[in-house]
């Protein structure tokens, strides 16, 4: 996908960054098509399991025809219900945090990763089984393009990111899983 207007996008359209699947460049109508029957999550009111979950001001939005199983936009997450479904709940929350990561990083698709992997160290609630997970059922196989690379590395700089970050001491971790910029970045 080519992304020119991260910031300054209007919400329908913008171009997405998806997780797994490449945009046209051309992405406004389908932007459109695409968040077509969805409905929006006011910030911090999205629950992943039992946990809400929180990035900053971001919205988050339910999209039943995404193509993927998350997207990001300005101000926006953008999952699709169906996908997730078939995921374990760590990989969801992987999802929802390196969308989150996009609303920090802007585009770089291996920094939205490692933003994400660090965050669940850090908040408790990814070990090294989790990151084993994500690579089995997002990343394994995946070819990758233009802007995301293949999964097996992929894979690996999620291994290695795990490895980067410091847990937070039992004691200080957020009662909720929360990715609110700040703090521990
Ligand atoms: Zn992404």
């Amino acid at each position: 996908m080519a992304v020119r207007r991260w910031f300054a996008a209007a919400p329908v359209t913008g171009v997405i960054f998806a997780l797994l699947v490449p945009q046209p460049a051309a992405a406004g109508s389908r932007t459109v098509y695409f968040l077509k029957n969805s409905h929006v999550v006011a910030p911090g009111k999205y629950r992943i399991g039992r946990r809400q979950v929180k990035c900053g001001s971001a919205r988050t939005v339910i999209a039943p025809r995404f193509p993927d199983y998350g997207g990001a936009l300005p101000g926006m997450i953008i999952l699709n219900p169906g996908k997730l479904r078939r995921i374990s709940l760590t990989v969801r929350r992987f999802v929802y945090a390196h969308e989150c990561g996009h609303q920090i990083v802007g585009r770089d698709e291996t920094a939205a990763d490692r933003y994400a992997i660090q965050r669940g160290r850090r908040m408790g609630w990814l070990n090294r089984r989790g990151v084993k997970q994500i690579c089995r059922e997002l990343f394994r196989g995946e070819k990758g393009d233009r802007q995301h690379p293949p999964g097996a590395v992929r894979c690996r700089a999620i291994a290695n990111a795990y490895n980067d970050a410091r847990p937070v001491p039992e004691g200080r971790r957020a009662r909720n899983f929360n990715v609110e910029t700040g703090g521990y970045r």
